[in-house]
């Protein structure tokens, strides 16, 4: 089974990608993963960390070719999930051109929405243990620390990520509604479209998800 997943801001696309790997193996082919893959010291790697150090989108040109290569490989066989990708109309081209010419079949694409609010929510109040990594939200009232600021189980600081921040946060929620309807409603009329709401717990989303793709 071959899945795309399309998701908000703050959708817990992460833990999600997880949960269908353990469930039904699948490979997860994340965009920004091959994007930091590629050799530091290659010329492509170069061009790679210039583009992105000047915080501009990497040309479609090289995450397309990045994401054929990676759907050459042998490992890919039982299935697998693009995360991340495709994110705009000319990536879906690209994949439905890659795709035919490496014989594979998109089975479903999933979407997890999130509201505006919950996924600010999700963001401006994560916080992570330094030590265990786990992470904690005090603003959604979903595993939220027991004593503020603190893990429950390290007793050290939590800490926050740099880019959980309102601006980049709000950036991030404009380019997604800028490009994702387009591609959300090519699927749709494909057929293939799943659409889960993923403001309860990674537990829910996942049901949604298994309701309908079936659970073998
Ligand atoms: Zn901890």
């Amino acid at each position: 089974m071959n899945l795309i997943l399309i998701a908000a801001p703050a959708a817990g696309k992460g833990t999600l990608a997880s949960a269908l790997n353990e469930k039904y193996n699948l490979v997860c082919i994340s965009a920004g993963e091959l994007l930091r893959g590629v050799d530091p010291n290659t010329e492509l790697g170069r061009e790679i960390r210039d583009i992105q150090s000047r915080r501009e989108l990497v040309d479609d040109r090289i995450t397309n070719a990045l994401m054929k290569e990676r759907l050459m490989k042998d490992d890919i066989k039982n299935g697998f999930i693009l995360d991340g990708y495709p994110r705009r109309m000319a990536q879906v081209l690209a994949v439905n051109d890659m795709c035919e010419e490496l014989n594979l079949h998109i089975d479903y694409a999933i979407v997890l929405n999130v509201s505006y609010d919950v996924a600010l929510k999700r963001t401006l109040g994560r916080e992570i243990c330094p030590v265990c990594k786990k992470t904690y939200n005090k603003l959604t009232g979903v595993n939220a620390p027991k004593v503020d600021g603190m893990c429950d189980d390290c007793n050290v600081a939590l800490t926050r990520r740099n880019d959980d921040n309102e601006e980049t946060f709000k950036a991030g929620y404009k380019t997604f509604n800028e490009n994702c309807p387009a591609v959300i409603e090519y699927y749709r009329n494909k057929g293939i479209l799943v659409e889960v709401n993923a403001e309860g717990s990674p537990e829910e989303t996942m049901e949604q998800i298994e309701r309908i793709i079936g659970s073998k």
